[in-house]
């Protein structure tokens, strides 16, 4: 018995070589094992079981239509080829597409059920898949998916690898390395399911399940590979459609379903490895050879019985000698010390990737990732703008140009005004207060004014702009840690509300309420959101400190009324998060009234909402969420929301223009603009949509996905203000782009630079 095991790599993230190696020595001691690999630096060569070393040329340099006919060789010889290699299993698949019966993988058909992330053959089985999107969306529907989702999502290649998103500048640029390093646009974005992770993994032997196991990860490396693990049996009421969908899709080989178990016990299938796992042989020890099992289902040559030496089993890291025929190489050249994919895939397994997308196999053969024939999705662009940017003349603009979108503002205000008119019930009123802060431009404040709402304000000097606007003083809320800043400016003070930062703020505004110097209908607090870090409001998470505020609250003077302000970036933390917390902020509030005899009556939610989600679906959880409130507050009369972004954020435009084109290389281009990150600060944050105009008729479009940066005009490294876009053909220097989005933070903290 001949057998050929591909896929030695043995590193922190192994491939199963080795494992399926040990196992099926110890099922068949006189079967002689050829291993094989397309690298000398694959530690696994050097591993005992293996009779002999087939050493090829790496996958990028690899004569691949002799490979095969060599594979075919073997094949028809009777020798067997276990593959642990997901790039060459789909490479075989293609090339004999019916299966092989000495080949252990399974055929192109059933590698097409399996493929991620859909996993189609999940239809059979009692689990669901996690939420995903291509990444072919534009930027802006990306950037909703990962607020809805709290921003707990992985970012996957095609084929493998699975990275954990850290904010957008952070996906921006894991988005760049892998779409070039598999050169392809098309990756995706999948939610996190929160639990424990578990797999099941199986051998089968066309359509027939000859054996699986299921193996609970006890213990993880920092990629979350496992490193410990429990193995038991695969439950009945997984077996049965396991089996059944072994058979309808005819599968041969070994495979993993990796999986995680929610705290509802509901399993969500996360992939389908068409091989065995690199923990394989932890299998094998607790008694469960599952390569013994393929084999023998192949061959009916009986295994030697593996025994049992326990239920669990562990990793440890071994040194072993090297092969005298394939010594270690020589010492690399000084390198600069670039992380690289070489040290991760030695044998040029992205490259052979590549090649594989050249020679257009996986054009519609194998789902799994689909190459690169990729197809970005325009970006939806709001009529107000076109309609506001229509009535703009730029011939004579000097750019760069702050542009306010009128009717695109006064939209917003106006759905903000009718959404808090529709959230309001008989019990309580929601009420609008603009955020100065988020942009004190007169055109906003007044729009703010007319439509009815109060003003937020964090500094008296923005309590002294809210006055001269028209805000009465009943209409002004004082928030933030350092609102008595420049006191001298207001010297008879009087205001809706105050919420303070701290208990001594507190002491001292009760002091100065007491004794006459300040006046307030309401005398509140912020409270520093338990679980989530938060530099602001009072901690209440011990209780030392909620005794300490139960006292300072207690001490309020009954002249003033009570209200709690809480404040935490939905656009941040996530749009679900934002309404967990929202609940658990309720219950906190229930024992504040409770334990320290003050009815709350006004609650406030804070900001740090992104345009879309304020309202999103008319407002419905926002209903949901006032109908929730007198159950635990019932005297609650009003609830404020204090919309800065969500109203100012798309209520301007920078307009900047086309300096200089430059050569391509490579396909990249390089185009200078007299824009810059000073009039968009905001650009690592969340993305902007961009709009040029058509070199034709004039019209407004937005500007799709492509190889084009556009450099700012700053002498700075990272002055780049889009680094994956395409101009249109007809562009050329001195044409207009616009930079929409920009009229929150991008134009309150813009900053002069480079000017002279
Ligand atoms: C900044 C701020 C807001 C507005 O936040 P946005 O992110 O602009 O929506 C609301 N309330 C308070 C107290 C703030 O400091």
């Amino acid at each position: 018995m001949k057998i050929y095991i591909s896929g030695l790599y043995s590193g922190t993230n192994p491939q199963p070589g080795i494992g399926i190696a040990r196992s099926l020595r110890q099922a068949y001691p006189q079967a002689e094992l050829i291993g094989v690999e397309y690298s000398n630096r694959c530690s696994g060569i050097h591993w005992q079981d293996f009779d002999e070393i087939t050493l090829h040329r790496p996958w990028d340099e690899l004569n691949l239509d002799a490979h095969a006919r060599e594979i075919k060789r073997v094949l028809d010889s009777g020798a067997l080829w276990v593959s642990s290699i997901d790039l060459e299993i789909m490479w075989f698949a293609s090339l004999f597409p019916e299966g092989h019966p000495n080949l252990l993988t399974p055929p192109l058909s059933a590698l097409n059920q399996v493929g991620k992330p859909a996993i189609p053959a999940h239809e059979y089985l009692p689990v669901k898949i996690p939420t995903f999107v291509t990444t072919e969306l534009s930027d802006w529907d990306l950037h909703a998916f990962c607020r809805e989702h709290d921003w707990k999502v992985w970012l996957k290649g095609p084929y493998y690898e699975a990275v954990k998103v850290h904010g957008w500048g952070g996906f921006q640029d894991m988005r760049g390395i892998l779409s070039s390093a598999w050169a392809t646009d098309k990756l995706f974005l999948q939610s996190h399911v929160s639990g424990y992770e578990e797999s099941i993994s199986l051998s089968a032997y066309q359509g027939e399940l000859l054996d699986c196991i299921r193996m609970r990860k006890r213990d993880l490396t920092e990629l979350s590979k496992t490193w410990a693990g429990d193995v038991s049996e695969v439950e009945e009421e997984m077996l049965v459609p396991l089996r059944e969908m072994i058979r309808q899709i005819n599968w041969t080989g070994g495979a993993e379903l990796e999986m995680v178990r929610d705290a509802d016990n509901q399993l969500w299938l996360l992939e389908v490895n068409p091989r065995f796992p690199a923990w394989i042989h932890g299998s094998t020890i607790t008694g469960r050879n599952i390569p013994a099992a393929l084999i023998e289902g192949a061959t009916g040559v009986r295994a030697q019985k593996s025994i049992a030496t326990g239920e669990e089993f562990t990793r440890v890291v071994l040194e072993i000698p090297v092969r005298g025929e394939y010594p270690l190489s020589p010492l690399p050249e000084p390198f600069g010390g670039a992380i690289g994919h070489s040290l991760k895939h030695p044998s040029g397994l992205l490259q052979f990737a590549n090649r594989l997308h050249k020679l257009d196999f996986d054009n519609g053969q194998v789902s799994n990732g689909n190459g690169n024939k990729s197809k970005n999705q325009p970006t939806i662009i709001p009529e107000t703008f076109v309609d506001d940017l229509a009535a703009m003349d730029f011939s004579e603009m000097q750019t760069p140009a702050s542009l306010f979108l009128k009717t695109t503002a006064a939209d917003y205000f106006a759905r903000a005004a009718t959404l808090s008119k529709e959230l309001s019930t008989d019990e309580i009123e929601v009420i609008n207060a603009y955020s100065f802060k988020t942009n004190p431009d007169d055109r906003l404040v007044k729009l703010a004014h007319d439509s009815g709402f109060f003003a937020e304000a964090i500094s008296l000097l923005e309590v002294k702009k809210a006055l001269a606007a028209g805000f009465k003083p009943e209409q002004i809320i004082l928030n933030g840690p350092a609102k008595w800043w420049r006191r001298e400016t207001l010297s008879d003070a009087s205001f809706y509300t105050i919420f303070c930062d701290s208990i001594e703020e507190l002491n001292r505004v009760i002091a100065e309420v007491e004794s006459g110097e300040l006046k307030t209908e309401f005398l509140g607090i912020r409270i520093r959101t338990p679980n989530i870090r938060s530099r602001f409001g009072i901690a209440i998470d011990t209780p030392e400190t909620f005794e300490t505020l139960l006292e300072a609250v207690k001490r309020i003077p009954k002249q003033c009324k009570f209200g709690v302000h809480f404040h935490m970036a939905s656009a941040n933390v996530g749009v679900g998060n934002w309404w967990h917390l929202f609940e658990s902020i309720l219950r906190w509030c229930g024992s504040i009234e409770a334990l320290s005899g003050r009815l709350i009556e006004i609650l406030d939610v804070g900001g740090g909402w992104f345009p879309e989600d304020l309202g999103k679906n008319s407002g419905e959880k926002f209903r949901k969420a006032i109908e929730l409130i007198p159950e635990f507050l019932p005297n609650v009369k009003r609830i404020f929301s204090e919309p800065g972004k969500a109203l100012a954020q798309p209520s301007m435009a920078v307009a900047m223009q086309i300096l200089e084109i430059r050569g391509q290389n490579d396909g990249w281009q390089e185009v200078v603009v007299d824009g810059s990150i000073a009039e968009l600060p905001m650009y690592f944050f969340y993305p902007h949509r961009i709009l040029c105009q058509d070199g034709k008729n004039g019209g407004w479009k937005s500007l799709d996905r492509g190889k084009t940066q556009l450099l700012g005009r700053l002498c700075m490294e990272h002055d780049i203000v889009a680094s994956n876009v395409e101009l249109p053909e007809t562009a050329e220097v001195g044409d207009i782009l616009v930079f929409c989005d920009a009229g929150a933070y991008d134009r309150s903290m813009s900053y002069v630079f480079g000017r002279g």
